[in-house]
């Protein structure tokens, strides 16, 4: 399976780079930081180490770098790893006791953790004991380990996907949701700073339009546009500028790419707009259906394009309106 939630190499770099380190430089997100404020303060209090935390929503939009900003409040360490690299228990054991008292362990698509490693999780978030089998068949006994006090931070792009008794060993959950376009523009604004790179007003305005309402597609498509201007223009990203790189990168007015447009058009063309199961979907756009569930239909939904029915995926008629095809009622509702 593709992991997607983790950027390509070059994105990687970038994020770090741009990653903001305080409150202050944390944007929008509002109720979230002002929650976690009180919970960080009223920890800090009682001298005890951070609960668990469970933060959902899309890729990128900013649960790793919450996670970061916690553990310099906190003043503890943090180590990261991700559900579907915690194969075995001794995996699980090996990190677990590496880490010290008040550090933070953030298990990023913790829906990818196997059953096994769950279910050696729960003593360790709650008593903060493993109980490791030695041996096998009647000869098996189990040793209890003892851990340090440690506070987990879960990410997730699923969060139906988690077991409720995972779920339910999270003090406390937070969904992430999609930025406002001024929030992306002051994102993009303070990136361009960091960067180095003067940017228009209105090229501002034009690529966080086209971002998904995403933090790191903003950044992504500022360093695009930064390119493209230092490559065919003066290094002042221009409105024209941005939009000549937005056109390159074949991003249209909505901030669809080209696999959004193929998925809609296939939705309408050959299912006469659906409704269509998601397997289906994904045969006849040669998507995968984790692709289609955490990349594009988010997104597609957020604007509006389609909905998810009982009876399956189906594009609105806004969609027919975007790909500029004549809407005449969706025959298979009839
Ligand atoms: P996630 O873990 O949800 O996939 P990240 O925390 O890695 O997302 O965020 C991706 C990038 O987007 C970060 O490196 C950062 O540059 C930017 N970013 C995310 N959230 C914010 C925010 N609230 N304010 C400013 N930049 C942000």
């Amino acid at each position: 399976m593709k992991n997607l939630s983790i950027p390509p190499p070059a994105d990687q770099g970038l994020d770090q780079t741009l990653r903001p380190k305080t409150w202050q430089e944390y944007i929008g997100q509002e109720k979230i930081k002002r929650n976690l404020r009180v919970i960080i303060d009223a920890s800090k209090k009682r001298g005890e180490p951070l609960e668990h935390l469970l933060f959902y929503g899309n890729s990128g939009l900013g649960k790793t770098t919450l996670s970061h900003i916690i553990a310099q409040e906190m003043g503890a360490s943090i180590k990261m790893t991700s559900g579907p690299a915690i194969e075995r228990a001794g995996d699980l054991a090996a990190i677990l006791t590496n880490l010290s008292d008040g550090d933070i362990l953030f298990i990023d698509e913790c829906h990818r953790l196997n059953k096994i490693i769950e279910e050696y999780l729960y003593p360790a978030m709650e008593d903060f004991k493993l109980n490791i089998i030695i041996g096998k068949g009647p000869m098996a006994s189990t040793m209890e380990l003892p851990l340090p006090h440690f506070t987990l931070i879960g990410a997730t792009t699923r969060v139906a996907m988690i077991s409720s008794p995972l779920r339910n060993r999270f003090g406390a959950t937070f969904q992430l949701s999609f930025y406002g376009s001024e929030d992306i523009e002051k994102i993009i604004q303070r990136s361009a700073k960091i960067l180095n790179v003067e940017i228009e007003s209105d090229a501002v305005k034009l690529i966080s339009q086209r971002s998904r309402f995403t933090p790191r597609v903003a950044n992504r498509l500022l360093k695009r546009a930064r390119d493209f201007a230092q490559v065919e223009g003066q290094g002042l990203i221009t409105e024209n500028m941005a939009k000549k790189a937005l056109e390159l990168l074949e991003i249209d007015e909505a901030g669809l790419e080209y696999g959004d447009r193929r998925i809609l058009e296939t939705l309408i063309t050959k299912f006469e707009g659906g409704p269509v199961g998601l397997q289906t979907l994904a045969a006849a756009t040669s998507e995968e259906q984790d692709a289609l569930l955490d990349v594009y239909e988010p997104y597609l939904m957020q604007l509006g394009f389609m909905e998810r029915t009982p009876k399956g995926r189906m594009a609105t008629k806004l969609a027919y309106a975007h790909l500029g095809i004549k809407y005449k009622g969706n025959q298979n509702l009839l």
